[in-house]
């Protein structure tokens, strides 16, 4: 849903083009995701949209169509065309004017922002390149976590990437999203939607979230200091979201249940005390550095199947076992940064099923990474905080508002 409280104020056009991505390729008209604007003056005659199929070339396109082939080399012909039109993908849209197969206008989109447009005027055709900014709006969404955050999200018309945004770049170290989170978990977030022609074509930052997980409040703010120096998200208090580990040090969207913290270790448990968290989660799911450190180990060792450890500094290490593969380059001394892929899940070793079994130790002393109190993450540095509080307060001050308002309008129960 919209968010008109912030009005215009906080609407603007992006400077910079936001990272391309790939259209579904489509094979009907019906299902293209957008429309590329109409040229200034509309010209006469049948428009058509036609889809780019595989193997396609326009030549092709042009015969099936009986579109001119005279028409097609003089487009060709115009400067800069050539390489703007060859470079068609499947998927592709390209939009036709033409009248018993004599093009009129031809339309095609070349960037996030530019669409070129050929017309056919006295003097042949011209072609020019069309600007179509994206406008940027603020949106809200609310939503409460019923079986998962994905199905959460989508019924709150969050796009998949932005849910991975709070999950990864935002709480991903306060909240452990693998196994952490609660049916009557909530989030209301500010972010922004991208527009083009008048059309949602796409979600792109959180600027504010909140994440009441087990009945407890995390708050982010997203500020970017005017010299570029300081980017990221941070607690109201001004310390950033980011800590030295990861709650969960696997991609959770693989992992198979959300609701089922107390597993047991079925093989291990005998064997010795359980030291660690086990994840469950299907073979070849990609395993992240919880933090910043060296490979320590990278080998098998016994019921721990292949298994790597990582230190970090401190005396704090980290152990990742029963995995199926290590990614390339894992080898003593490695450096490896938080994060960073270093292999996949996998059932080596003394497991039933594929899952990751995760320790945490201190100076050799196991300690829950569930739990363990992290070390804190640098607070914003003093020359910029009066800044932070003066933006982050106007922002928590409109999430409180929007919050206030789906409250209200929620019905009783
Ligand atoms: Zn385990």
């Amino acid at each position: 849903m919209m968010f008109p409280l912030l009005g215009g104020a906080l609407a603007y056009v992006l400077s910079h083009p936001p990272a391309a991505t790939d259209p579904e390729p489509a094979e009907t008209v019906a299902e293209a995701p957008e429309t590329p604007p109409p040229p200034a003056v509309e010209p006469v005659g049948e428009k058509v949209d036609f889809i780019v199929r595989r193997n396609d070339t326009l030549e092709r396109i042009f015969r099936r169509l009986k579109l001119s082939p005279d028409d097609l080399n003089a487009i060709l012909g115009l400067p800069g065309v050539r390489q703007a039109l060859n470079r068609i993908r499947p998927g592709d849209k390209v939009t036709v004017v033409h009248e018993d197969g004599a093009v009129h206008a031809l339309n095609r989109r070349i960037s996030d922002t530019e669409v070129l447009a050929v017309t056919r005027g006295d003097d042949g055709f011209a072609a020019e390149i069309l600007a179509t900014p994206i406008e940027i709006k603020v949106a809200h969404a609310y939503g409460t976590i019923e079986s998962s955050l994905f199905v959460a999200a989508r019924a709150a018309g969050v796009s998949p990437e932005t849910i991975l945004q709070l999950a990864n770049d935002i709480f991903g170290w306060q909240i452990d999203f693998a196994l952490d989170i609660r049916p009557g978990d909530r989030f209301h977030l500010i972010y922004e939607q991208k527009h083009r022609d008048g059309q949602y074509i796409g979600d792109a930052r959180i600027l504010a979230a909140e994440f009441v997980n087990d009945g407890e409040t995390h708050r982010a703010v997203y500020y970017a200091s005017e010299d570029g120096k300081i980017d990221g998200y941070f607690a109201p208090d001004g310390r950033s979201m980011r800590l030295q580990f990861l709650r969960a040090p696997l991609d959770f969207r693989r992992v198979s249940s959300n609701f089922n913290p107390r597993r047991r270790h079925p093989i291990l448990n005998r064997i010795r005390a359980h030291q660690g968290v086990d994840y469950s989660a299907s073979h070849g799911t990609v395993i992240k550095a919880a933090g910043d450190g060296r490979v320590g180990f990278v080998g098998r060792k016994g019921g721990y199947g292949k298994v790597m450890i990582l230190e970090h500094g401190g005396g704090i290490s980290t152990l990742y076992a029963h995995m199926s593969g290590f990614a390339r380059g894992m080898r003593p001394g490695q450096r490896v940064k938080q994060g960073q892929t270093i292999g996949y899940v996998g059932s080596t070793g003394a497991a039933t099923g594929p899952h990751l079994h995760y320790e945490y130790r201190v100076n050799g002393i196991h300690k829950n990474p569930r739990t363990v109190r992290l070390p804190d993450a640098a607070p914003i540095p003093a020359a910029y905080r009066a800044d932070f509080q003066a933006k982050a307060g106007l922002i928590l001050a409109d999430l409180e508002q929007v919050q206030e308002t789906t409250l209200a309008a929620a019905p009783a129960d």
